[in-house]
């Protein structure tokens, strides 16, 4: 496993893009939804460093499966919202954006509450592997396209815990998790 950015390097990310979130949203109802599970560590980092009025929320992003692929599109599982969203401005937390194709699927899911705005914030960004027509509106770091853990991440449900981001190595995936 390799370090890619240390817990510093996280901390200071994470400063400057609160500070853009908060900037942009200064006088606003801001409500952040974090998309289940990665986004935890993050969405609890933020909440403590907006000093605006905020809601929280999450959303489940659920998908049918046939032998391990993604069927259709994913949809969110509205029952998870404790608020209504109409009239707020929405900031979708995520973990990291990849192909973009889970926050290309939510979005208009969640402008059909009808909220006054609909932005996306996350802590990573692959390079170059945006595969849909449109870019994070707040980004912590653009990163290699590695599989990565850590930070709310994980692998098998391993390293979600881990205070670092780190890249799997090839051989270090495919293996059975440790009890
Ligand atoms: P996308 O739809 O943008 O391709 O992928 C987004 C989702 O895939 C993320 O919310 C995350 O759950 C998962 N994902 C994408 N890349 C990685 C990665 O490198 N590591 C982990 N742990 N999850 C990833
Ligand atoms: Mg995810």
């Amino acid at each position: 496993m390799k370090t890619l950015l240390t817990e510093e390097q996280l901390r200071e990310g994470i400063r400057r893009m609160a500070g853009e979130i908060q900037t942009h949203y200064q006088g606003k109802p801001l409500t952040l939804i974090g998309v289940l599970t990665g986004s935890i560590v993050l969405l609890a980092d933020l909440v403590r460093l907006l000093d605006v009025a905020l809601r929280v929320d999450m959303i489940q992003a659920r998908c049918d499966h046939a032998k391990g692929v993604c069927l259709g599109p994913l949809v969110i599982d509205e029952d998870l919202l404790s608020y209504g969203v109409r009239g707020r401005h929405v900031l979708l937390v995520d973990d990291i954006f990849h192909t973009g194709h889970t926050l290309w699927d939510l979005v208009p899911q969640i402008d059909d509450l009808g909220p006054a705005s609909v932005r996306t914030a996350v802590l990573f960004q692959k390079e170059g592997q945006c595969q849909v027509a449109m870019k994070p509106d707040f980004v912590g770091f653009t990163i290699p396209n590695a599989f990565v853990v850590g930070y709310g991440l994980d692998y098998r449900d391993r390293y979600r815990n881990l205070p670092c981001l780190a890249a799997l190595e090839p051989g270090e995936m495919g293996e059975e998790p440790k009890a």
